[in-house]
């Protein structure tokens, strides 16, 4: 179960709280997101770097990605203590398991009636609600996503979209008959139904009748990587009319690396969880950004990019405002030096701002809904 209780409605989004993550008791206010891992880390650190250097508003909820995880699941299976013991994860922090990473692309054209496909280093896996079950018994997750068919680009047709929407609803409800209702783990329906407000609507109807999902994953609009094109104003409508179709008490999550301005117009939209992404993504570029100081009455960020060589031979903090280790620590020339001879340092300490910035941006969000 996911114990979730709306705070407080605004115009501008939703405040909310989450008391209990599967079999965890913590308290964890949304809009937030859950913090992205692949392998079991968070990239580029360790979790020694993660106690001692990362500054969080809460305690965090770690986003599992199954791409990065599923050859191991033999191994997770033999050690018999889950996944988050496997890796060594921070103790009492709840995990949940995502199906997709949020940085890799999807492949269209492979989901089939009875399974959906991902891509692991060996390539090809397929995902039916019996693997699932076996994953979920293995890794042990205080919450997993549900298998659904997203791939359903802009200029799906009818036919296809309505299959999408019944194999959805069908893998759920074939995944929960399977599932021991004793294991704690909570699932997260996923929605489908492409770009059409009808499937959308329809799919929502199905699933929000599940009365066991904890919680929504809104998928389907994008097919992860660089979203920085993606345009959410086209698509407002249909994710509030969607959004206003799911029981308004369970948490409702938008993976994707997305960045600031498409985060706040998410939550004003409806959203309450996303996941750190952007920030691993931004840190793998060389990069480092910092939100507008009147964020989000301005939802505008900045970035400055270490690739740059005129940044050499300044030595002013990354950014002087910021508290973080890095930017208490290292100049801008630094970082530049760094990234120039591709030193492993640069990424981590890109990654500790980044992932800081990203929280501090939620801790922001709230503020300001609080206010409202
Ligand atoms: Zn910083």
């Amino acid at each position: 179960m996911v114990k979730y209780s709306v705070q407080k409605r605004t115009p501008e989004g939703r405040l909310g709280e989450v008391t209990q993550w599967g079999d965890v008791n913590i308290r964890f206010e949304t809009p937030a997101c859950l913090l992205y891992t692949k392998g079991g880390h968070i990239p580029h650190l360790t979790w020694d770097n993660v106690e001692k250097r990362l500054e969080l508003s809460q305690p965090p909820v770690y986003q599992l990605t199954l791409p990065s995880l599923f050859e191991a699941h033999s191994a997770i299976n033999e050690y018999g203590k889950g996944v988050a013991n496997f890796a060594g994860m921070p103790d009492g922090c709840p995990v949940h398991l995502s199906l997709y990473d949020p940085l890799l692309l999807l492949k269209p054209g492979y989901n089939e009636t009875k399974s959906v496909s991902i891509w692991t280093r060996t390539g090809r896996r397929k995902i039916d609600p019996e693997i699932l079950c076996e994953i979920v018994n293995y890794f042990k997750p205080q919450s997993c996503q549900a298998i659904s068919d997203i791939d359903t680009p802009v200029d799906c047709a009818n036919k296809r979209l309505t299959k999408a929407v019944t194999r959805t609803v069908s893998l759920l409800k074939d995944y929960l008959e399977k599932m021991d209702a004793k294991n704690p783990c909570s699932t997260f329906a996923s929605l489908a139904g492409g770009y059409s407000s009808f499937h959308r609507i329809k799919c929502a109807e199905d699933l929000g009748a599940q009365e066991v999902a904890a919680g929504f994953t809104i998928d389907g609009f994008h097919s992860n990587g660089d979203l920085s094109q993606l345009e959410l104003n086209a698509i407002e409508p249909l994710i509030v009319k969607v959004l206003a179709n799911l029981p308004s008490g369970k948490p409702r999550m938008f993976n994707g690396a997305l960045n600031p301005s498409q985060v706040f117009e998410l939550v004003k939209f409806g959203v309450d969880l996303f996941d750190s992404s952007f920030s691993s993504s931004l840190a793998d570029q060389g990069k480092a950004f910092r939100l507008a100081d009147n964020y989000p009455h301005d939802n505008a960020f900045h970035t400055i990019d270490f690739n740059d060589k005129s940044l050499a031979d300044d030595f002013t903090p990354v950014f002087p405002e910021c508290g973080c280790y890095t930017c208490k620590n290292y100049t801008k020339g630094y970082l530049c030096h760094l990234r120039n001879t591709d030193e492993l340092l640069c990424p981590i300490l890109l990654s500790l701002h980044n992932l800081q910035e990203y929280d501090r941006m939620f801790v922001k969000i709230r503020s300001y809904l609080k206010e409202k």
